[in-house]
């Protein structure tokens, strides 16, 4: 483990007997060898067989298979997680696949769902508005000093399940350990945080069981200085720290995201992380139809943080290709719930404006796919089931290979399956997902759809961050790490069907996706470090790996 991956443990000396067993990050449990058993005074504490790492693992996927439902295998991770994080980050690392739906979506969504009633052992930070006055202080009561990158939420829209309030903080949690599963980011540098403001949903407000501030949501200029407060002392406690906005409902989203991306090193990865990994499927596609991108025209179901955010991003990546921004706007299309955004409404939010443009009004998708013929579709409208039969079918006519979209999460709220793409269209769509669905074989051919997670670039993204201490977060990182992501999707990839590399190899991904922001972040004088020799080398040197240390090994 080099230098900058030590926890503020490893200056300090190591706890004996019942603490080491108790300290998630220190404890090797039945891996503690003999001499290290003596030294530390573990003798007696723990079953006589010294274990290897490998069978610890084989134990916890023996019992984690046996669980009946996604829900107690979560409880069983978050378990582990808390008793020896190593373990954890070893199994969730090499079985990533498996484990991924039940870590981050659409498992995480049930876990925020039922917070108040799985709640076992407090991680992360949570800053509830009755500390306002005092976040400065309080951050000092972080056991971790080298803290680099904090998620945060304030649990107003998670996922596509609306209010969580307190219960939001199952999103933080699940994306940093994303972080360090997918980019080797070290996990005693990750910090999640929960920005408790109170909740609009009723039902927690009515629950005796319900964690969080029991109250309405505190809003305007009262919300604005709270979060101010709160990213004013994490940056003045870690100030290389970078820090995530994840799941704020809209209103506050693109706000906050202009208020504070040319001040600190942040960003949103709702509006842009979607974006990048939106835009990268989308490069992908364009090697199927073999059609510029120049030539695309879209139509988003949903004029959220998401749709707006891929539509922006597109708009930067047909600019880079030679179109103005302008023409690039022209091309992209959106239906919210009132029907398509055109010039005429009156009622929408300022983020929408800029994709109004004047033509007629139509009150649905089905209309707009008529009018319009898109080459592309992309849900993100959290409406379950909205690309029906006809629409896939519209949208088959009109192209030879209809990229379709349905980015909705969790699995409940996706816009279609897999299955009904693909066989609605006959075999045609290049379909990409927000949750994971199985492969699907239509008429002798198997279709294996691409997940468009965001951990295909957040985690390698800030990696290149982290190893670069860039001192802020740009578009044109997310555009490097789209493209990076599309060169290394294969053509056997696209064969079966599948838009993105598999997430086998995400951890090298990562890393090449870490070369590509780091060179931007050079490129753009954001660099807090001297350029390396080797920026591969470099940025390999960074990631943490799921090893147990020798304890008896002078350091
Ligand atoms: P948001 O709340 O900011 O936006 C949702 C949008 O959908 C709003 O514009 C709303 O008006 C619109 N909408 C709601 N019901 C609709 C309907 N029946 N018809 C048309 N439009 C409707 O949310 P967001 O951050 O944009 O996220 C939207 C969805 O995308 C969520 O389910 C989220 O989980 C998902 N998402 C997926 C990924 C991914 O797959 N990588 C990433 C981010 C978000």
């Amino acid at each position: 483990m080099s230098a900058n991956h030590r926890s503020s443990h490893e200056d300090t000396q190591t706890p004996t007997g019942a603490a080491l067993l108790h300290d998630p990050w220190l404890n090797k449990g039945t891996a503690f060898t003999q001499a290290e058993r003596e030294a530390f005074g573990l003798q007696g504490l723990l079953p006589p067989h010294v274990c290897t790492i490998d069978e610890q693992v084989q134990r916890v996927l023996e019992n984690y298979r046996k669980k009946t439902t996604d829900l107690e295998r979560y409880i069983h991770l978050v378990a582990l997680q808390d008793r020896n994080e190593t373990l954890f980050y070893r199994v969730l690392m090499t079985h990533l696949e498996e484990m991924m739906p039940i870590v981050y979506t659409p498992t995480v969504g049930t876990a925020c769902q039922n917070f108040g009633q799985i709640f076992r052992r407090s991680r992360g930070m949570y800053v509830s508005y009755n500390d306002r006055g005092r976040i400065h202080e309080m951050l000092r009561n972080w056991p971790q000093k080298d803290v680099r990158v904090i998620v945060m939420t304030d649990g107003e829209r998670i996922l596509g399940l609306g209010d969580q309030g307190a219960g939001g903080m199952g999103i933080p949690i699940g994306k940093l350990s994303l972080y360090t599963a997918c980019a080797g980011i070290c996990p005693s540098q990750t910090l999640p945080v929960m920005l408790d403001v109170g909740t609009e949903n009723e039902a927690y407000l009515k629950d005796p069981m319900y964690l969080g501030l029991s109250q309405r949501r505190v809003r305007g200029k009262d919300y604005e200085d709270f979060v101010s407060e709160f990213i004013t002392a994490a940056k003045d406690r870690w100030p290389d720290v970078l820090v995530q906005f994840e799941d704020f409902g809209n209103t506050t989203a693109f706000h906050l995201l202009e208020k504070w991306r040319d001040r600190v090193c942040t960003f949103n990865d709702d509006i842009q992380g979607t974006a990048a990994v939106a835009l990268a499927g989308l490069f992908s596609a364009l090697r199927i139809t073999g059609k510029p991108l120049r030539q695309q025209r879209i139509v988003f179901l949903g004029a959220g943080e998401a749709g707006v955010g891929i539509g922006d991003l597109i708009a930067s990546a047909m600019v880079d290709e030679g179109e103005t921004l302008e023409g690039a706007r022209s091309k992209l299309w959106y239906v919210d719930s009132k029907g398509l955004v055109v010039k005429s409404r009156t009622d929408l939010a300022d983020h929408k404006l800029r994709y109004a443009h004047d033509y007629e009004q139509i009150p649905n998708l089905l209309g707009a796919i008529r009018a319009l013929q898109p080459t592309a579709i992309i849900g993100v409208s959290t409406s379950a089931k909205a690309f029906n039969r006809e629409i896939i079918e519209t949208m088959s006519r009109i192209n030879e290979r209809p990229i379709v979209f349905a980015l909705s999460n969790p699995t409940s709220k996706s816009e279609c399956s897999a299955e009904e793409a693909y066989s609605w269209s006959k075999g045609k769509a290049i379909f990409a997902s927000g949750s994971p669905f199985p492969s699907y074989t239509y008429e002798g051919r198997t279709f294996v759809p691409g997940q468009g997670n965001n951990s295909y670039i957040f985690p390698g993204l800030g990696l290149g961050v982290i190893a670069t201490r860039a001192k802020r977060v740009t578009d044109r990182m997310f555009s490097a790490a789209a493209r990076e992501l599309a060169a290394r999707t294969t053509q056997e990839d696209l064969d079966m069907g599948r838009i993105y590399p598999s997430l086998k190899l995400i951890q090298e991904v990562s890393a090449y996706i870490g070369v590509a922001v780091a060179e931007v972040v050079f490129k753009d004088g954001l660099a807090g470090v001297p350029r390396p020799a080797d920026m591969l080398e470099h940025i390999k040197s960074n990631m943490w790996k799921p090893e147990y240390r020798d304890y008896l090994k002078k350091p």
